[in-house]
């Protein structure tokens, strides 16, 4: 895998791919990269085009994609990217992937899959503490080769992190809310797997047990296994 380590991280809500950036990029001595923080860091510094962004939003509008291509160029030019990096969640949909074309070449694209059905279960079952944000979940799965276990507190309905007994749902997470945000990502994302897929660079994967699914991965990207996780 060595000098070919461009690599964007496609997937569904809720099949853990930013979860496997973050535990993978520090292995290969690569950065993460997400649209969701560049706008964050632009807007906290206060940057020329932060305070766009801020006007934009503050509209209800979204971020238009120029902008967004400026931040993920100027990232990519930073030292730590010049080995490769993991593109989390961007492009996310073939306009912007002719666009960033422009501005650089993938090596391979990673599809992570997981059926919707399972993605349901574990979307709907996500809960947060309303006081610190310490994420849980409480969907049990064990169906076949799917298999991943509840993220409970250890004490019943009391955050670890706080102690706080508030353990809620977003209203993102509710089920009808979670249906309509898969159908919207297939919608969006099924012409751009094809757009990959055309040029020969994507790579499909199976999620089938969550993190215990990162020796799999890892095999895949020729990372050793003696480094802990
Ligand atoms: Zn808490």
């Amino acid at each position: 895998m060595a000098g070919r380590l461009r690599m964007m991280f496609l997937g569904p809500p809720g099949v853990g791919k930013g979860t496997y950036a973050t535990r993978i990029a520090p292995k290969l001595n690569i950065p993460t990269i997400s649209t969701g923080d560049l706008v964050r860091a632009e807007i906290k510094q206060n940057t020329e085009l932060g305070k766009k962004i801020k006007d934009y939003s503050s509209q209800g509008k979204l971020v238009p994609d120029e902008i967004i291509l400026t931040m993920v160029r100027q990232r990519l030019q930073q030292t730590d990217a010049q080995k490769g990096y993991i593109l989390d969640g961007f492009p996310r949909n073939v306009s912007q992937a002719i666009e960033f074309d422009k501005i650089a070449t993938l090596d391979t694209v990673f599809n992570f899959e997981l059926p919707d059905w399972v993605l349901v279960e574990k979307l709907s079952g996500r809960r947060v503490c309303d006081s610190c944000g310490t994420g849980y979940n409480i969907a049990d799965i064990k169906n076949g080769e799917y298999v991943m276990p509840p993220l409970l507190p250890k004490v019943d309905s009391t955050c670890d992190k706080c102690g706080s007994d508030k353990i809620i749902q977003r209203a993102d997470d509710t089920l009808e809310v979670v249906k309509h945000r898969l159908q919207v990502y297939t919608d969006e994302t099924e012409p751009l797997i094809k757009y990959y897929a055309d040029k020969g660079i994507l790579k499909s994967f199976h999620v089938k047990k969550g993190l215990a699914d990162l020796p799999r991965i890892n095999a895949m990207l020729g990372i050793q296994e003696d480094s802990k996780l």
